[in-house]
């Protein structure tokens, strides 16, 4: 196992696209795979793990590595990159998103595979872990071009995911519409099974309350946390990184519960107003703007300065890495949740956790999204629907006992992150050995 110091950079990717992925992702010389990694390693150096069942939960299960043709509008063919990783399934069926992105490459869908099984085993849904990705910059393509993209790769994957094997969901750069039409395709060939996704639209057999869940859990996760530091949740000073789904309804959801939200942004920058931005005019702002950084209301920023704002609550709601020894020593929230998957760098981590820094980790803060999405595969299996305040109720329940079990855990000073991948990394070896894997 590589230390924090010892990592060297190995990132060269082989695709055309390997490039832009390394300077979208300052990773203090660790892939993304080998800071998830380093992470577990940790835990499985606390709990004593034995070698065999480190060496099953530090690499995954199945990769899938598939062509995409893609037919452009003006005649072209592209072949992009698409993977499948299925990370673990002693808890349950792979479960986990899948990413339009130019940085999705194999190293990155290893690491959010990854994620995925511990976030499902913290979470208490029994799911394993698993990611998607398609390598290509999904603002680039037509609406059309994206429905042949979305065929094309379900069917290229159809061959291992399933209803009780693997079930995908919207991440980056994909949404309800892009499930529809993986729902469509797989049920093509396979018969209606609305099961197959989730994050589906409401009227596919998509559950109410999906969308806006995995904001919902970071601001339940921020709420808490608040409570535990003596920070005034209501009227709290918070920044967030990234205005995709997570990062809207962070906002959005989070202003309604009453704190301040003084800065966003977008991969075009971001803008900051000390008494607190006005959301409303700011969404108004977006239905004529591509860019909230030309939004008059507010100061702007770029995406670095963002993360050094003061304020009692930092959300890094966007890509990896974006945490790192270069701006860790500078950030100023005391509390940061990670809705983003990988924000911090293990380097970074360690230098937060010196200064004192509260970090509640991806793994508890984003897990919302599938949390829902557990809700919504079970309410396909029954077909029977469920109302949107039983969903928000039992989103609530599951995210505040997951908190509470980290919070517990951490007693001893250790960081959330430790333990939230300890209590994780006990459910899922535990849960290998009685199924007699290792
Ligand atoms: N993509 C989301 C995540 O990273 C949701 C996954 C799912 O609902 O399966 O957690």
């Amino acid at each position: 196992m590589k230390t924090v110091k010892e990592a060297s950079p190995d990132n060269s990717s082989t695709t055309a696209l390997g490039e832009s992925a390394r300077v979208l992702a300052p990773s203090d010389g660790m892939t993304p795979f080998e800071a998830a990694t380093f992470f577990f390693h940790q835990s499985a150096d606390r709990l004593g793990l034995r070698d065999d069942m480190r060496e099953v939960l530090s690499t995954t299960y199945r990769e899938l590595a598939v062509q995409v043709p893609l037919r452009m509008d003006d005649g072209r063919m592209v072949v992009l990159r698409g993977y499948r990783i299925q990370h673990n399934g002693a808890r349950g069926p792979y479960k986990g998103g899948v990413r339009y992105h130019e940085s999705a490459d194999l190293d990155e869908v290893r690491a959010l595979a990854a994620l995925m099984t511990w976030k499902n085993a913290l979470i208490d849904v029994p799911f394993g872990g698993a990611k998607g990705g398609v390598q290509c910059e999904p603002g680039l393509l037509s609406r059309g071009e994206l429905e042949r993209l979305t065929r094309r790769f379900t069917d290229m994957i159809s061959y291992i995911i399933g209803v009780t094997r693997d079930i995908p969901a919207p991440d980056m750069g994909t949404n309800a519409q892009v499930m529809a039409w993986m729902m469509d395709a797989y049920g093509k060939k396979n018969g209606y099974s609305p099961g197959i996704v989730t994050g589906k639209p409401v009227e596919l057999g998509g559950s109410p309350g999906r969308e806006e869940a995995t904001g919902r859990g970071v601001v339940i996760c921020a709420r808490e946390v608040a409570k535990r530091k003596a920070v005034n949740f209501e009227g709290a000073r918070v920044v967030i990184q990234g205005f995709g789904n997570v990062g809207y309804w962070t906002a959005k959801l989070g202003a309604e519960m009453g704190v301040t939200v003084v800065g966003v942004s977008d991969v075009g920058g971001g803008v900051y107003n000390d008494k607190g931005l006005d959301l409303v005019a700011l969404e108004g702002h977006l239905e004529d703007s591509l860019s909230l950084a030309d939004f008059s209301g507010a100061e702007s920023v770029t995406n670095e300065e963002l993360l050094e704002l003061e304020c009692d609550i930092l959300i890094p709601a966007a890509v990896h890495g974006v945490i790192n020894t270069g701006n860790a020593g500078d950030i100023k929230a005391p509390i940061i949740v990670e809705a983003a998957n990988g924000p911090t760098t293990p380097a970074a981590d360690e230098m937060l956790n010196e200064r004192g820094v509260t970090i509640v980790p991806d793994i508890l803060a984003n897990a919302g999204g599938v949390t829902v999405s557990y809700f919504e595969w079970v309410q396909n299996i029954q077909h029977f629907t469920w109302d949107v305040d039983q969903v928000n109720l039992q989103l609530e329940k599951r995210m505040t006992r997951a908190t509470d079990e980290v919070f517990a855990a951490a007693a001893g000073g250790q960081s959330l992150r430790r333990a939230a991948f300890d209590i994780s990394v006990k459910r899922v070896a535990h849960a290998a050995e009685l199924r007699g894997y290792v």
